[in-house]
């Protein structure tokens, strides 16, 4: 069956948002806690692993955090695995860290180029495993809305990928089915298992040079960036 309509993760598939997330905890942590004995790298690798903790084991239908408290409760967690019990000083950090962030997020030079030359051709939307409070803002100032007939942010939806369910209600949102739908992603068990089991194909952009997990579905496509990703769905029908 013809693609008809494209979907994408957002993080480090049409951004780089470890290394922009890492230079930007490292920097927050520099400024605002260089004083309180703890090493400054070592309080932004405390933050990335505690916040790639989060977010790797978040539980669709889970309890969320109250809007603006997601960020203060890494810091904080970030902080007690250095010995500082402070919530204050994590909610400085969280702030800080968000506005850095915002400051220095950027697309893939590639991304642009891409969703340009996409646009018009397919019905395209967002899937993220974001929330508003914290993926909004960030998708509003990368000028991306224009690019996308929806976004879909799992924060708002009580799902997160891999639910099939999700994909379900990103297909619907668009009107198409899943033959003739693909999903673009970075991380193999969200995007690429879970698009599999809502029935979609899956194009994985492998940008950490990843193994695919021991007996998993292959996807129907690996590339190396979003800038192969054109000729591939051309491939895909
Ligand atoms: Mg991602």
């Amino acid at each position: 069956m013809p693609v008809t309509a494209v979907f994408f993760d957002l993080d480090d598939t049409l951004l780089d948002d470890t290394i922009s997330s890492e230079r930007s905890a490292a920097l927050a942590a520099s400024e605002l806690a260089a004083d309180r004995g703890v090493d400054a790298d070592d309080l932004a690798t405390a933050y990335m692993e505690t916040a790639m903790d989060f977010w790797e084991h978040l539980k669709p239908k889970a309890p969320k955090p109250a809007p603006g408290a997601l960020r203060p409760a890494l810091w904080r967690k970030a902080l007690k695995a250095k010995g500082i019990d402070d919530p204050a000083l994590a909610k400085r950090l969280a702030q800080r860290y968000d506005a850095i962030r915002l400051e220095r997020v950027e697309l893939f030079p590639e991304t642009l180029p891409v969703l340009s030359q996409l646009h018009g051709r397919y019905k395209m939307a967002i899937i993220t495993n974001g929330f508003a409070e914290t993926h909004e803002e960030k998708i509003a100032r990368l000028g991306l809305k224009r690019f996308f007939d929806a976004v879909i942010l799992a924060g708002e939806m009580e799902l997160a990928k891999p639910d099939p369910e999700i994909f379900r209600h990103a297909m619907e949102r668009l009107n198409v089915t899943p033959g003739e739908s693909v999903m673009v992603g970075d991380r193999f068990e969200r995007d690429i298992t879970g698009a599999h089991a809502a029935g979609m194909r899956a194009v994985w952009v492998n940008v950490r040079h990843e193994r695919p997990p021991e007996g998993a579905r292959p996807p129907e496509a690996t590339i190396g960036s979003i800038a192969e990703l054109p000729p591939v769905l051309g491939r895909l029908g």
